[in-house]
C-alpha cells in the first residue's frame, strides 16, 4: 500500500518533485510543449503543478508562482479553469472520440475512482471512458458535467494516462440535458428516448395496435402510414446469416412500441448536431420492460438510417434480466443466440457497436459478448465502483459503513424506483447490531449489493463529505479495489482475454 509517506520517500531520490511538505504522485508527470506537469498532494489537498523555463508559458494557470534556480514553478488548485488550461496544454487529457474500438463505460459517482479506473484498463486494450454520468447521477450526487468532466482529466494526470478517455454524456432524455453536457465539452452523447417507447405494443390487441399505428408522429417521422407499411410488411431482411421476413403484425408491434422514440431521437440528434461538430452517438433503448427482438432492432436502425441519424453505439434492452449490481440472471444460451442477431443487425446498419448497459457485474455473459461481438462492443458500468467505494469504507471506518448500511434500508424503499431491483430487505441483518462480518458479508449478497447500489443519492447527501473524507485518506485502499473489481469486467474484453 503507498500512502503521501510513501510517496515523499520514493520521492526523495528526485529532489525537484518535493517542495516542503508538496509530495508529486510518481507515475503523473506528463511532458507537454514548454511545461512538465505533475499532480501533487499537499496534506489532504492535491495540486496541480506545472513547471516551465518560462513564466509565460505558466500564464493560463491560476495559482502561485515560485522561482526555481533553472525556471519556475506553479502551484494551482484543481479548479475548474485550471483543468479547461490543462487541456488545452496537453490535449490528451480531454477526451476523445471512442469510435469503433472496443470500448468500456467506468461511471463514477463520486469523482475519485478514475486513477483505480486507469490501473484496471492499462495494458488491455480496451479503450476506457472515464467521465460518464446519467442526468439522473448527476442530480442525485450534486456533480455538474464540467466536474464529471474535470475529475476524469485529473485522474488521468495523477497516474499519467495519456492514451486518451472517453466522455459520455449518459442516458440524455431531453434537449436541456443536451445542452448543459454540450457546455462541459462531453464528445460522446448517449440518446435515451426509453420514455417513449410504448411497451404495451406487444400485447394489445390488434384494433388497438392499428389506431396506435395511424396516431404515430408522421410529421416527424417524415413518412406516412401506407408509405412505412409498404417498405416494411412482407418484406425480406437480411443481416449476416439470419433472414427475417416482416409480417403486417411483426412490423406493426415494432411501429408502434418505437415509433415516438425514433421521432424523439430524431429531434435531439438534430439539435445535437447544430450544436456540436465533433461528436459520437449512442442511442438506448435499455431501460424499457420488454427486450428488443431482432426484427424491433432492423426497424429502428432502418428508419433512425433513413431520418439520417448516424450513431457509433446502440444498446438494445436484451433478453434476461439486468439488474443493479448483480450478475445476469437469465438463459446464457438465449443471450447468446439474442446477442449473435443483434450484432448481425449492427453489423448490417453500421457497423456499430452493441452496447451494454447496467454492465455492472453481468460477469457470466462478458466472455459471450466478446467471442460474438469480437469487439465490436462497449460495456457500461458505473454503480459497481461506487459498491467498491463502500467496500473501501467498510476496511477504513466500518463504523460509517454501518451508519451508511443503517440509511439505505431506510430509503430503499422510496429509491428503488425507477431502478431494476429485486432485493428484499427483510434479507438484510439489523445494522444496529450486525457483526462485522455479517456487515461486510452484505458487500457480496444479492439483497445487500442491490440495497446499497440505489440509495447512494441518499447516503452521499447524508455521509458523502465523510465519505468522501475516508476514501481520499485511504485513496490507494480504493484503487486497489477498483483495479481487481473492474479488471474483471475488462480482461474478457481485452484481446488476452479471449476479445477481439
Ligand atoms: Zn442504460
Amino acid at each position: 500500500m503507498r500512502g503521501v509517506e510513501a510517496l515523499k520517500d520514493d520521492a526523495r531520490d528526485l529532489p525537484w518533485k518535493i517542495l516542503g511538505d508538496i509530495a508529486a504522485y510518481p507515475s503523473s508527470e506528463v511532458e507537454g510543449k514548454d511545461a512538465v506537469f505533475l499532480l501533487a498532494r499537499k496534506g489532504k489537498e492535491k495540486l496541480l503543478v506545472v513547471r516551465s523555463r518560462s513564466e509565460g508559458t505558466l500564464a493560463s494557470f491560476q495559482g502561485e508562482t515560485l522561482r526555481q534556480k533553472d525556471g519556475f514553478l506553479k502551484l494551482c488548485p484543481l479548479s475548474h479553469a485550471n483543468a479547461v488550461a490543462l487541456r488545452k496544454a496537453l490535449p490528451e487529457l480531454g477526451p476523445k472520440l471512442v469510435g469503433l474500438r472496443t470500448s468500456v463505460g467506468l461511471g463514477d459517482r463520486l469523482g475519485l475512482a478514475t486513477p483505480g479506473h486507469i490501473r484496471a484498463v492499462r495494458g488491455t486494450g480496451v479503450f476506457p471512458v472515464l467521465a460518464q454520468q446519467s442526468v439522473r447521477e448527476m442530480s442525485r450526487t450534486g456533480r455538474t458535467p464540467e466536474q464529471v468532466l474535470d475529475d476524469a482529466t485529473w485522474g488521468a494526470l495523477q497516474e499519467g494516462w495519456t492514451e486518451g478517455f472517453g466522455a459520455d454524456a449518459d442516458h440524455l432524455k431531453t434537449l436541456k440535458d443536451i445542452d448543459s453536457c454540450v457546455r462541459a465539452g462531453f464528445v460522446m452523447y448517449t440518446l435515451d428516448p426509453s420514455e417513449y417507447v410504448d411497451d404495451s405494443a406487444g400485447s394489445c390487441d390488434v384494433g388497438t395496435l392499428v389506431t396506435k399505428y395511424e396516431a404515430l408522429p408522421w410529421d416527424r417521422l417524415e413518412s406516412r402510414p401506407e408509405d412505412m407499411r409498404r417498405m416494411y410488411c412482407g418484406r425480406s431482411f437480411q443481416a449476416g446469416p439470419f433472414v427475417w421476413v416482416l409480417s403486417e403484425e411483426t412490423f406493426l408491434r415494432a411501429a408502434v412500441k418505437y415509433g415516438r422514440a425514433i421521432a424523439h431521437t430524431v429531434e435531439m440528434y438534430r439539435h445535437l448536431s447544430d450544436k456540436v461538430e465533433e461528436y459520437e452517438l449512442e442511442i438506448s433503448v435499455d431501460e424499457t420492460s420488454s427486450p428488443t427482438t431482432p426484427e424491433e432492432h432492423i426497424f429502428v436502425a432502418s428508419e433512425l438510417t433513413r431520418l439520417e441519424v448516424r450513431w457509433t453505439s446502440l444498446a438494445p434492452r436484451f433478453v434476461g434480466e439486468f439488474q443493479k449490481g448483480v450478475d445476469y440472471i437469465g438463459d446464457l444460451d438465449e443471450f447468446r443466440e439474442q446477442f449473435r442477431r443483434h450484432m448481425a443487425v449492427a453489423r448490417k446498419f453500421g457497423p456499430y457497436k452493441l452496447s451494454i448497459h447496467s454492465g455492472s457485474d453481468k460477469f457470466s455473459i462478458y466472455p459471450v459478448a466478446a467471442e460474438e461481438s469480437e469487439g465490436l462492443v462497449h460495456l457500461k458500468t458505473a454503480g459497481t465502483s461506487y459498491l467498491e467505494a463502500l467496500r473501501a469504507v467498510f476496511e477504513l471506518s466500518p463504523e460509517l459503513f454501518r451508519d451508511i448500511v443503517a440509511l439505505a434500508l431506510e430509503h430503499y424503499p422510496q429509491d428503488r424506483a425507477n431502478y431494476h431491483v429485486t432485493a428484499d430487505p427483510s434479507r438484510v441483518p439489523d445494522p444496529k447490531t450486525a457483526s462485522y462480518e455479517a456487515l461486510k458479508g452484505l458487500l457480496d449478497d444479492f439483497h445487500g449489493r442491490q440495497i446499497l447500489h440505489v440509495t447512494y443519492g441518499s447516503v452521499l447527501e447524508r455521509f458523502g463529505e465523510r465519505l468522501k473524507e475516508v476514501l481520499e485518506d485511504g485513496e490507494e485502499v480504493y484503487y486497489g479495489m477498483l483495479e481487481a473489481h473492474l479488471g474483471r469486467h475488462i480482461i474478457p474484453f481485452s484481446a488476452e482475454g479471449g476479445g477481439a
